[in-house]
């Protein structure tokens, strides 16, 4: 029984019965450093797609290939899921991300009740899996959306979820002090709330917000998000001396997950992502907070410069891609089969390469600071398929 037999019998596909001319792969990713987080693997090996999915990742594979991308000297890494964008926003987001690596996105809060329809329908059209957080305010994402509390309707939110089940995956309040004023606590309640019934988590945008993290951390259950964690003071996650508040470790502890959001605007300073990560306190998931324009952002650019950012702080760069496919899977059952290569897996996958020189990379507030290397996307498989390279 030669391979593709075998995989065609345990896959039970029918795919390729009789067809006994075919080519044994339809893509192989040829003499790439593989390094896949989920299984442990960091080495040079050949990575083969069947029907979509992985089907062998060896040393020196030999069969026929309909498809072949010669991949030495680059990082073979599974598909990037971004848990904090906005890709949603417009129709060409999605498309966009896809050439950075990006295989899987959420779109947090862009949408309330009142417009998550048109949300929901960018998020089905999209190549990859685009999932969505409605908005716990019915207007989405606006300047001052939960100023008046009543815009934080339960039911209506409710409604959205029911209506848009296949692709709304959870919650969004965003809580800082120009969005919500002295409604941030009310505002997180009424999320959970809208959420209880579904069983969904909630991803709370923090920073700057009028009430201090030990009021607003008790009220996040296991399983929702803290994003823009490196947010700068008021109310961030560091005491006025500069040290981890101990709710914030005791929140982690209890399965809140703390997430990058890079964002553009007062949500990542230096000087706060220096000292929490000198204390040991590195993000669970890295995330972008894009949006179809952050190329034009130097604090953004696409999801590789950011994930570059921690390895320049000192993460390894198997750290740094486990924060941005595999720990990023977990954060949502809708991406349980996704960030990894794993025999079986759908064949999601993201070329880049790990240039070396003098890089730099920017905060939110225009600061910089140089590393030695960065990564850059080159190519993006999706379900087995190449996908149109970046121009
Ligand atoms: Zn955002």
């Amino acid at each position: 029984m030669n391979r593709r037999q075998f995989l065609c019998a345990s896959a039970a596909s029918f795919a390729c019965v009789g067809n006994v001319s075919a080519a044994t792969y339809d893509l192989v990713i040829k003499g790439g450093r593989v390094i896949d987080p989920s299984v442990g693997l960091d080495a040079v090996r050949d990575v083969a797609i069947v029907a979509g999915r992985i089907a062998a990742v060896e040393a020196d594979i030999s069969g026929d290939a309909a498809d072949t991308i010669d991949a030495p000297g680059k990082i073979v890494a599974p598909g990037l899921i971004d848990i904090h964008t906005h890709a949603a926003r417009v129709a060409e987001g999605a498309g966009i991300c896809l050439q950075d690596g990006v295989t899987g996105w959420v779109d947090c809060g862009s949408a309330g009740a009142d417009n998550i329809d048109q949300i929901a329908a960018a998020a089905r059209a999209a190549p990859q899996i685009g999932r969505v957080l409605v908005n716990i305010s019915r207007t989405g994402n606006t300047s001052g959306e939960l100023m008046d509390i009543n815009r934080a309707d339960v039911a209506l939110a409710r409604g959205a979820i029911a209506r848009h089940r296949d692709v709304v995956i959870g919650l969004k309040a965003r809580l800082t002090r120009d969005i919500a004023g002295t409604n941030d606590l009310e505002g997180l309640r009424r999320a959970q709330e809208a959420a209880a019934p579904f069983g969904l988590p909630v991803m709370i945008h923090m920073g700057q917000s009028v009430s201090p993290m030990r009021a607003i951390l008790p009220l996040l259950k296991r399983g929702d998000i803290v994003t823009h964690m490196y947010a700068p003071a008021p109310n961030g996650i560091l005491d006025d001396d500069g040290r981890l508040l101990p709710d914030v470790a005791a929140a982690r502890r209890r399965g809140v997950i703390f997430d990058l959001g890079n964002g553009a605007n007062a949500h990542l300073q230096w000087d706060v992502v220096e000292r929490a990560t000198r204390q040991g306190f590195w993000p669970d998931t890295l995330s972008t907070d894009w949006t179809a324009n952050s190329r034009d952002n130097p604090s953004v650019i696409d999801f590789p410069n950011v994930m570059s950012k921690f390895i320049m702080l000192g993460l390894s760069l198997a750290q740094v891609i486990a924060c941005s496919s595999v720990n990023a899977a977990r954060v949502f059952p809708a991406f349980d089969d996704r960030g990894t290569l794993n025999i079986g897996a759908p064949a999601d996958v993201a070329i880049m390469e790990l240039r070396e020189g003098t890089f730099a990379f920017v905060d939110n507030y225009k600061a910089t600071r140089t590393g030695p290397q960065r990564l850059f996307p080159v190519a993006t498989v999706l379900a087995g398929k190449r996908t149109p390279a970046r121009a």
